[in-house]
């Protein structure tokens, strides 16, 4: 028998089971058991086409099932198996130069536990006071890690935040108090920090971190410290390191469970290797829904200040090319292999990122731009129908209508396409159920345009789109060779 390790997201699948027993075999055959005592499972590991969903992972012991032969590799008795969904190099120099700078008396005396350390020494605490961190939230992993780092001496901090102090929130965002209830996050950081150190040079970012301002903030900073509650960010912070070759030091957090690691594409891993595809929005429930113990950012928190300190001083051995978990109610902390994925699209070896991007459409947050005709009906062009049958209708699970007559069909027609004259439309209206989406075309767009509104509005189907232009605007912009009636 083997044991599988059920993540805290997914156990309420496993009628609340941590760690289930299953007979030995290959991966593929241990989740097939899993997934039929509980299959519920199923939907949650696997995609409609069977496959292992992309923000999920699989180790064995410490490895990445990827790294072995995947779902063939056996899974020998008495090992473990986790699953590990995202909850969201060799040893670097020091990331601050000690030269120019000094430590007055009072500096001395502050942190005279850290000068007598031979790790840290003189030369480790002016690195610290030369070095600006830059904190992503000032909530519930940012609140320990400021006020630590603040404490240990970093010269400079950033903090972006603009969220107002709640009181639901000092369970464990222990920067901020009673006293600053309804105060910007970012002011009671600053009070807070003011009066543990105030050798600390705050600057605060009250506004949403974004595409168009990450990579100039980015910039000023040696370390980020990514203590982000939601997958946008956590890409969007992700790519700006990766675009501005700054260390991110990550850190997740969920009810019971916390992940830390160290990306940074110049010595190894991005977060993008270890998960390339956000969950589906909703999938993955936010702190808020799925709540948190109030000391676990606390543990994470500060792992994230403890390696941020090591970067800054080039102590130690820094948790890059490493995931570190930690389950509270276990009591364990695990750590994983983690490699660089040459493929990876922003740091593997022919990266297709070179810029950021939406990261509220790529991760599902909100639909791309609906263009809509002057009718009020969705549509999409030739241009994006060309992407969807690039990428194949399956994997959106879209079907794609033609509604013209078959011989019409018979002169020209896209091959992916399901004839279905528009008469005939209202009889296969149970038919359509298993789609995500349905696009509908016709000669010019008229005809489709009308059996849209048909299925949005009598019938109640959400995601249907007209094609703008119908086949006449395919054969015109995207395919000439076709001919045109
Ligand atoms: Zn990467």
């Amino acid at each position: 028998m083997i044991q599988v390790r059920i993540p805290t997201p997914l156990r309420p699948y496993t009628g609340s089971a941590r760690v289930v027993e299953v007979t030995s075999g290959t991966v593929a055959a241990v989740l097939a058991a899993l997934t039929q005592t509980y299959p519920q499972l199923a939907a949650q590991i696997f995609d409609t086409d069977g496959r292992l969903r992309a923000f999920v992972n699989i180790y064995l012991d410490d490895e990445d099932v990827r790294h072995l032969q995947g779902m063939d590799t056996q899974v020998p008795d008495g090992t473990e198996l986790s699953i590990v969904p995202s909850v969201a190099g060799g040893a670097p120099a020091p990331l601050t130069s000690p030269d120019n700078v000094t430590l007055s008396n009072d500096e001395v005396r502050r942190y005279s536990r850290h000068l007598i350390l031979p790790e840290i020494g003189v030369d480790g605490q002016k690195r610290l006071k030369a070095a600006k961190v830059l904190l992503i939230g000032a909530g519930g992993l940012g609140a320990p890690a400021a006020m630590y780092l603040a404490a240990a001496g970093v010269g400079t901090l950033g903090i972006v935040d603009f969220d107002v102090v709640d009181e639901s929130n000092l369970q464990r965002q222990i920067i901020h108090g009673q006293s600053t209830i309804g105060m910007p996050k970012m002011e009671s950081a600053r009070r807070r920090i003011a009066d543990m150190n105030p050798h600390v040079n705050v600057v605060g970012y009250e506004f949403a971190l974004d595409s168009s301002n990450a990579l100039e903030i980015f910039a000023d900073y040696d370390v980020i410290v990514d203590g982000t509650d939601n997958f946008q960010t956590r890409y969007l912070v992700n790519d700006a390191c990766v675009l501005t070759g700054k260390p991110n030091v990550y850190g997740s957090i969920f009810r019971f469970e916390g992940q830390a690691s160290v990306f940074w594409a110049k010595h190894g891993p991005c977060y993008r290797c270890l998960y390339p595809e956000p969950p589906p929005p909703g999938l993955v429930p936010s702190c808020a829904e799925g709540g948190v113990l109030g000391v676990l950012p606390g543990t994470i928190g500060l792992i994230q200040a403890t390696e941020a300190i090591k970067l800054i001083t080039g102590a130690g051995d820094p948790l890059i090319g490493r995931l570190m978990t930690y389950d509270a109610l276990d009591m364990r902390f695990r750590e994983m292999k983690l490699r660089k994925d040459p493929a990876c699209p922003i740091c593997g070896e022919h990266p297709t990122l070179h810029e950021l991007i939406d990261y509220d459409e790529f991760c599902g947050v909100k639909p791309a731009a609906q263009q809509i005709d002057a009718r009020g009906i969705p549509e999409i062009t030739v241009q994006e129908l060309r992407e969807r049958l690039t990428t194949g209708l399956a994997k959106t699970n879209t079907l794609l209508l033609d509604v013209r007559e078959p011989n019409e069909w018979d002169i020209v027609h896209i091959d992916a396409a399901r004839l279905m004259p528009m008469h005939t439309v209202s009889e296969h209206i149970h038919e359509f159920a298993p789609y995500d989406e349905i696009l509908v075309h016709c000669r010019s767009g008229a005809r489709s345009a009308d059996i849209v509104r048909f299925l949005r509005a009598d019938i109640g189907l959400k995601n249907v789109k007209n094609v703008k232009g119908g086949i006449l605007a395919w054969a015109r912009e995207i395919d000439p060779s076709l001919p045109v009636y």
